[in-house]
């Protein structure tokens, strides 16, 4: 391989919004048969609202919404963010919290006005010995059919209701996988989501229901990754988030979102700049381009 052809190829990948680590990259670039993208902020926008509140049996639907706010006031998931704006935009003053915690792909912990609460999957609630009891489980499953992501808060021991945001595919997605798909590539949906909104979102960009995989925690998106690629593939991820950042580095292809999280980006050989999925299947089109005007 000629350092000036790679060079020229890198050069060339600046020009269509992609950012390249080193001219080696090219190289994996043109191998990979997989791409696993991550979902919230890749494939969809990662900018999510708040839909729906619900509260317990004999709670209150305001003080679930504050409570919950002031709790995830801290923290910078997407979710947070449209709890956050939900409870402001209804007017509502924020609780004093302490002790504030984040629990990794799970949700977040704190002291609100005196109660200790916990919001976010409800794995992480029953780790707190909460039990849902039949209405809140009941909209839990209602929420999960309708392809959104519900969070349950609990205080006290006891749970207090379920809070559900909704995010947006992109609207570039689609037409990024089908490339992808063109080029001869696998496309796979990986989450820490419920199977349930994954599904629904892998259905509107067009991946196989057989290719997602949800409810996965942070540390696991990696042994994801290694399986694929235990069973023969090279493997490209594509990933915006903290918690892809592993994976990222694992990939034989890392290629992280422009607009997502500097520790993805680092932990990343490639950079989407603009976040256009699209420019995904672009950059393995100019690897494979590239090298071959070298052989
Ligand atoms: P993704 O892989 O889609 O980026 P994450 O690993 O960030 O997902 O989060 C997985 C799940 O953990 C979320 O769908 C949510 O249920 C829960 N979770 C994570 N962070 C928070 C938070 N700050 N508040 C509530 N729930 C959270
Ligand atoms: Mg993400």
């Amino acid at each position: 391989a000629t350092p000036t052809a790679l060079m020229v190829g890198t050069g060339r990948g600046a020009q269509l919004g992609i950012l390249i680590k080193g001219p080696e990259v090219l190289e994996s670039t043109r191998k990979v048969d997989t791409v696993v993208l991550d979902k919230t902020g890749t494939v969809t926008t990662g900018e999510m609202s708040l839909r729906d509140v619900v509260a317990a049996p004999g709670e209150d639907r305001d003080e679930v919404l504050r409570l919950a706010a002031a709790l995830e006031h801290g923290s910078e998931h997407p979710i947070a963010r449209a709890i956050v704006a939900g409870a402001t935009e209804s007017g509502l003053e924020l609780a004093r919290v302490e002790g504030f915690e984040s629990v990794d792909g799970l949700g977040v912990q704190g002291v609100v006005d005196g109660h200790a609460a916990v919001i976010g999957r409800p794995k992480l609630l029953s780790d707190w010995s909460i039990d849902l009891g039949p209405e809140l489980e009941a909209a839990l499953s209602a929420a999960r059919n309708t392809g959104a992501t519900p969070v349950v808060i609990g205080w006290d021991g006891k749970a207090r209701g379920i809070l559900t945001v909704s995010d947006t595919v992109k609207a570039t997605s689609a037409q990024a996988i089908s490339r992808l798909r063109e080029l001869g590539l696998t496309p796979w949906l990986l989450t820490g989501d419920n199977a349930e909104a994954a599904r629904t979102v892998a259905a509107e960009v067009g991946i196989d229901p057989d290719n997602v995989i949800a409810d996965v925690m942070p540390a696991d998106k990696v042994s994801v990754v290694q399986r694929l690629q235990g069973e023969g593939k090279v493997v490209a991820m594509v990933g915006d988030g903290v918690n892809d950042a592993a994976a990222l580095a694992t990939a034989d292809l890392g290629m992280a979102m422009g607009t997502g999280t500097d520790v993805a980006i680092e932990a990343s050989d490639l950079t989407l700049v603009r976040g256009d999925l699209r420019v995904a299947p672009d950059a393995i089109r100019l690897a494979r381009r590239t090298l071959s005007t070298i052989k």
